[in-house]
């Protein structure tokens, strides 16, 4: 499995539709200062389903949307897909390759799509959870991180470990359907409530 292209659109400083494709192998992006080169990775982590807008060097998500230059207004939405080759199979799909984007509107909602399927969060995260994509993000691995992960608590690199192992998937949905039973448990005792009250 490999990244074979990413293409940006109104997201952070690539107003225009900007298309990076990537070789096997390492690939370096240059440039001089504050010309856009850690925001191609943002898109990265951003099209992965990264939720935190922090992680993504801002304050809130929007940020991540073109806000206009001197010569240019701003845009009204964010798109970034990544095409991922999955020749190996290491993405659980039938497809050998895969395309997911993301797109985020300033009025506030939000699109995902798997290979031009619109889908949810959720879905890609779960796609990507076994191959090392997880959403914890810790494939990308950002100025000063290294000393977070030097300085994590031990339940917090029990996480990082979980994640890499692939468990952290099963937890979420352990908690997920934990909360549902917690609230069928209330409804089923609000309902209990009721009937002693008719009777
Ligand atoms: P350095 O080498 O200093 O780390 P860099 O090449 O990694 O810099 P980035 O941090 O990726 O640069 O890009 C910063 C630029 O992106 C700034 O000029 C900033 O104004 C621009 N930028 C960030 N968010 C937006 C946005 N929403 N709209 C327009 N431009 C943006």
């Amino acid at each position: 499995m490999h990244l074979k292209s990413l293409t940006v659109r109104g997201f952070k400083s690539f107003a225009s539709a900007t298309t990076f494709d990537f070789e096997p192998g390492v690939t370096a992006v240059v440039g001089p200062n504050g010309s856009g080169k850690s925001n191609v990775v943002d898109a990265l982590a951003w099209v992965m389903g990264e939720q935190g807008a922090k992680t993504l060097r801002g304050g809130k998500m929007e940020d991540v949307i073109f806000a206009g230059t001197s010569g240019r207004p701003p845009l009204g939405r964010a798109h970034v897909s990544l095409t991922i080759d999955n020749a190996d199979g290491a993405l659980p799909i039938e497809y050998s390759e895969v395309t997911i984007s993301r797109t985020l509107f300033r009025t506030g909602g939000s699109e995902y799509a798997i290979n031009g399927a619109g889908c949810r969060l959720l879905d890609i995260q779960e796609l990507l959870s076994d191959s090392g994509l997880g959403r914890e993000m810790h494939v990308i691995v950002g100025q000063g991180q290294l000393d977070r992960v030097l300085h994590a608590t031990p339940e917090d690199r029990r996480g990082f470990i979980e994640e890499a192992a692939g468990i952290l998937k099963h937890r979420r949905r352990k908690e997920r359907t934990v909360r549902k039973l917690e609230a069928m448990q209330a409804n089923l005792q609000r309902l209990t409530d009721l009937t002693g009250e008719i009777r």
